[in-house]
């Protein structure tokens, strides 16, 4: 979205903010990056963030990109009446603010009656979940209501506790780090009133459900339940209010032990402990679960959520952590006994002929299983609740939508899997999307208009993007391959595979060199990929498992005949009568990705870019070389040097010509010969240099702020 100054509002109030973003520049900054002198210094950018982060002003814009500067503190700018200052008032009229942001998408999608959605991106901390909420806060609170929809703006807000219990963890980065993406739709009537929702979730790391890190923890509705459940409730569930108690929340068990113990069957076994490290972080300063176990339950009921259902729904997550408690043993012939008494009741059998191993981690696949595919049918019911009304759908008067991004941002770990390797490739496809929108249709717009175009140098990533996702030979394809080939097949071979295939390529690379010898740096597990934004090593292992996400055909079975009706949902009785095989997980990502693009590319791109300051959480501090490393993944230079190097505004000639004409005799009243020559009389009139504007075929092209503001300032005199 181009930002066109004069569009929509008065622009003497425009010139008195930029003159206080200018004069007042030393202490706070500017408020927009595209009247940096340095425009294309990248420590300029940084200075400018970090001044303004000093004065409390987290936003700054580049154009019509947001970016903002998480405070790591309550700052008082989001009260109603804020809302209200920024209602109908555009970007430089008043200081850069989501709101404003908000606002200004939301009048181009009533005025152009353009579909529009705001994409938020950002690492792991910097905000993305914060200013989605605002921005739906602020519709909910500043759009009219459709009478027949009156709550619906209720059960917008409340769609985020709900999904925040079951989706969202504490992470070494973040303490309520959400661990799936979300693209979530907010439908208008013809009034710009909000009358439906829908949400599309994307890749859950269900791997937290069994194993988390050390400091980390595990989903939130875990702990909410143990510590705000009544006593009644944790009974029925058979619940004990220690987390300790459970192995999926924080077992620290380091080592595998067998000991002998009579089972039972009085028989003597090997029983053998659970060996994962988990979590082991039961309590959160930040967070008391107590208190957002009310709000989830008040949450759910608003949502439309029977009491059966959040019945069933507990049953569940009761059942996960007992299903983490179950134990094996091991017989004297290898096979596996389920040794504890307890856990059986609460659980289906789940007696089959497994050697110890497997029988681990098909226990580890099932609570995956169950917990990942309950999570998909609460966005469901969700939908449900947030549904557009057949009578209002069918209205013929149609409804414009806002779409709103939240998507897990690129990510560098110590050590990085699967997950990593996804969310990476997420990050290329919405990077490739934003060079697409943003700085492709820049340089067509000027290309219709006949202007000459300087050169822009940006990094395009397709190159990288065909690495992961071509058929047959991108690294999706190669894993799927390995997956599916009969015999022996391992993480190993699948890299072998890949090298194989891709040494060579500009942006792969593994501790094969060229010559046949071997890249000490890099261990054997590993290959490395020169994203976009940086360079990631990822290892190899558990690739294979990830992709394949199998799970034992009997415990599907056992699953399908459940008395839970959530259960029985999410486990159809096809899948096992038909076998068919689901896609494997990366390709299924792939394929939603694929239609996420295409939702994006049909709608009018708004963006956040959100930038965490320290990786302590606390406010006033702030990290360049960590902030730095952000400008780069988020491309904010790139973003500048494009907004900057062209012309910073254009406009039709004929609006053009409509507001400046009182500014010349010979266009005044009116002009009656082509537009193009009453623009060129105009500006000519008023002495506008060469090097300052250009005509295009149906807009003029003005370069700097500084000449508009002349003119303007002409204009009021
Ligand atoms: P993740 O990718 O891990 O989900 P995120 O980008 O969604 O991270 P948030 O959860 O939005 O990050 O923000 C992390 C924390 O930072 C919040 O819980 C809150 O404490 C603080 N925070 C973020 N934005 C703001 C803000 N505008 N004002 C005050 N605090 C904020
Ligand atoms: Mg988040």
């Amino acid at each position: 979205m181009m930002f066109d100054m004069y569009t929509h509002f008065p622009c003497g109030r425009v010139r008195i903010v930029m003159e206080s973003a200018l004069t007042a520049r030393d202490r706070v900054g500017v408020q927009d990056f595209v009247l940096l002198e340095k425009y294309n210094s990248e420590a300029a950018l940084i200075e400018n963030l970090r001044r303004r982060f000093g004065e409390n002003l987290i936003y700054t814009y580049i154009g019509s990109v947001l970016v903002s500067v998480n405070p790591y503190k309550e700052l008082e700018m989001y009260s109603k009446q804020q809302m209200e200052r920024y209602r109908g008032v555009s970007f430089y009229e008043i200081s850069p603010h989501i709101y404003a942001l908000s606002d200004n998408t939301y009048r181009a999608m009533r005025t152009e009656r353009k579909d529009q959605c705001i994409m938020i991106s950002g690492e792991s901390g910097a905000g993305k979940t914060e200013a989605s909420k605002k921005i739906l806060l602020y519709y909910t609170v500043t759009c009219p209501i459709n009478e027949h929809m009156a709550t619906l703006g209720d059960r917008l807000l409340q769609s985020n506790p709900v999904l925040e219990a079951f989706g969202n963890a504490k992470t070494f980065r973040n303490d309520n780090s959400s661990r799936f993406g979300k693209y979530m739709d907010v439908q208008f009537d013809f009034r710009g009133a909000p009358v439906g929702g829908h949400i599309l979730n994307y890749l859950l790391e269900k791997s937290r459900v069994v194993h988390q890190n050390h400091g980390e923890r595990n989903f939130h509705i875990f702990y909410q339940l143990l510590d705000g459940g009544d006593d009644d409730l944790l009974t029925t569930l058979a619940l004990e209010r220690n987390p300790q108690s459970y192995n999926y929340l924080v077992k620290v068990c380091v080592c595998v032990c067998v000991c002998v113990c009579v089972c039972v069957c009085g028989i003597n076994r090997g029983i053998i402990c659970n060996s994962l490290v988990q979590g082991n972080c039961p309590r959160l300063s930040s967070v008391s679960d107590k208190n957002n176990w009310k709000v989830v339950m008040k949450a759910l009921s608003v949502i439309g959520f029977t009491e059966e259902e959040v019945q069933k729904l507990l049953d569940i997550i009761a059942s996960v952590l007992h299903l983490g408690n179950t134990q094996f043993g091991e017989g004297e012939e290898g096979e596996t006994y389920i040794t504890t008494e307890t856990q059986i009741t609460h659980l289906a059998k789940m007696i089959s002929p497994l050697n110890f191993e497997q029988a681990m981690s098909a226990r580890d696949a099932l609570a995956k299983a169950v917990y990942g595919r309950t999570f998909t049918w609460l966005v469901e019911k969700i939908n449900q609740s947030l549904a557009l009304k057949e009578e209002i759908y069918h209205s013929g008067k149609g409804c414009t939508v806002i779409g709103l991004l939240d998507i897990y941002g690129f990510e560098v770990l110590q050590h990085n899997s699967f997950e990593q390797f996804c969310i990476n490739y997420c990050n290329e496809k919405l990077q490739q999307l934003f060079i697409e929108l943003t700085l492709r249709s820049e340089q067509e717009e000027y290309e219709t208009e006949g202007i000459a175009w300087e050169t822009v140098q940006y990094i395009d990533n397709k190159i990288i993007c065909d690495l992961i996702e071509e058929k047959h030979k991108g690294i999706i394809s190669i894993l799927d391959e390995e997956c599916l080939r009969p015999g022996e097949t391992c993480d190993v071979s699948f890299l072998e595979k890949l090298e194989d295939t891709l040494g060579g390529h500009p942006h792969f690379v593994t501790h094969k060199l060229a010559n046949g010898k071997t890249r000490r740096v890099m261990s054997r597990e590993e290959f490395r990929l020169l994203h976009y934004a940086g360079e990631v090593n990822y290892n190899v292992n558990g690739f294979l498992d990830k992709n394949n996400d199998l799970l034992n055909r009997n415990l599907k079975e056992v699953m399908c005949q459940s008395d839970n009706q959530i259960l029985c949902h999410c486990f159809r009785r096809e899948e096992v009568i038909h076998q068919k095989r689901p896609e494997m997980a990366a390709t299924q990502f792939k394929n939603s990705l694929m239609k996420l693009m295409e939702i994006l590319m049909s709608k009018e791109p708004s963006y956040v870019r959100c930038i965490k300051p320290n990786d302590a959480k606390q406010p006033g501090r702030f990290d360049e070389v960590l902030v730095r490393h952000q400008v780069k993944y988020l491309g904010l230079m790139e973003n500048l040097r494009v907004r900057r190097a062209g012309f910073a505004y254009r406009r039709c000639f004929e609006a053009f010509l409509q507001r400046y004409k009182p500014l010349c005799p010979e266009t005044w009243p009116n002009w009656h010969g082509r537009l193009a020559d009453g623009v060129s009389t105009l500006v000519n009139h008023l002495g506008y240099k060469a090097e300052e504007y250009k005509l295009g075929r149906s807009k003029i092209f003005i370069r700097f702020p500084k000449t508009l503001f002349s003119t303007e300032d002409a204009l009021q005199a």
